[in-house]
């Protein structure tokens, strides 16, 4: 916890990617020790970049399906700067009567767009990542009983082994219907939604269609991008196969799978794996409405937008 910087050290040296400095006094912006020596023992994320190059972008790769991850960025603004003020004259929501106004009679009934939630939460995405797909049935559970809702991530479809394509689209999905099924096991069908998300790989796979249609999903989310990068998914794939069969989907696979000498170093040992990625989309106004018109001719009754860190002028 001491070596976490307030400025920019904290990047040269991060639990996230098992990366530390020689000495503490680091420099404020690079993190660099101010002497950095040729006989240094230990691997900062400099020295890490110089011998895996853009694999120490990642955490580490052998935590990928069995953890989730936070941002180690101070903002300099965070929860414990406010504090929540009730009111001594007077109520909202409820009856201003000390005998009505207690604690158990608390109310936080919402709406989110169309849907009615017992608790003005919305809980995703949660694509095709392995911990995602592993601890599928607590969440769904969890937000089919608390009354939120709970949206299923891209690439579920594209992903899923055993998925079944006709002329490009997919037909059936065993892991999706899964997770749609479940959710619906345990859902009063009044609060809370369960939603499916479509990014372009979806979007090409005719996602959507499969979701409405055949699996009977009332709300679909187009996917504009993420929150922490615009860039779109990513899933950490270890089986040669695979990585060519995602490949073969339409899916960016790096590096090529497909590729003898890439085929050897993954046979050697010397990389662990592969990064699947998903493109991100480049609507216009006209594709967008065209896009929400189309899905809600199939019978969806929302349509939602999940936007990333844009700037204003492009989704303000
Ligand atoms: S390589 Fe240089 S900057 Fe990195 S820990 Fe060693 S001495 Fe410090």
């Amino acid at each position: 916890m001491e070596r976490v910087q307030k400025n920019s050290a904290y990047l040269n040296a991060m639990s996230t990617t098992g990366t530390r400095t020689r000495v503490r006094d680091v420099n404020p912006q690079s993190g660099m020790c101010p002497i950095c020596v040729s006989d240094c023992p230990f691997i900062c994320e400099i020295a890490l970049s110089t011998f895996r190059a853009n694999e120490a972008l990642y955490p580490e790769t052998r935590y990928f399906g069995e953890s989730t991850a936070s941002s180690l960025k101070d903002y300099g603004l965070d929860w414990s700067h406010f504090n929540l003020l009730a009111r001594l004259r007077g109520a909202e929501g409820i009856a201003p009567d000390p005998d009505v106004a207690i604690f158990p009679n608390v109310n936080v009934e919402s709406k989110i767009g169309k849907t009615k939630v017992k608790f003005p939460l919305a809980m995703g995405a949660f694509g095709s990542t392995d911990v995602a797909r592993r601890y599928w049935d607590g969440l769904a559970v969890g937000a089919a009983l608390a009354g939120c809702i709970l949206i299923i991530g891209e690439n579920v479809c594209g992903v899923d082994p055993k998925s079944e394509f006709k002329n490009g689209r997919v037909v059936r999905s065993p892991e999706m219907e899964r997770r749609v099924k479940k959710f619906k096991e345990f859902w009063d069908g009044k609060y809370g939604d369960i939603v499916v998300q479509v990014n372009v790989e979806d979007t090409r796979f005719g996602v959507y269609e499969y979701a409405v249609s055949k699996l009977e999903v009332d709300t679909v989310e187009i996917k504009w991008g993420q929150g922490a990068k615009a860039i779109g998914g990513e899933i950490r794939v270890r089986d040669l196969q695979r990585a060519i069969e995602l490949k073969k989907r339409g899916y960016v696979v790096l590096p090529d799978p497909e590729n003898p000498t890439v085929q050897q170093a993954f046979k050697d040992g010397i990389i662990d794996g592969f990064e699947r990625h998903s493109r991100v989309g480049m609507p216009t106004e006209k594709s967008l409405v065209e896009f929400v018109e189309e899905i809600r001719d199939l019978g969806a009754k929302s349509v939602t937008l999940k936007t990333g860190a844009y700037r204003p002028a492009d989704v303000a």
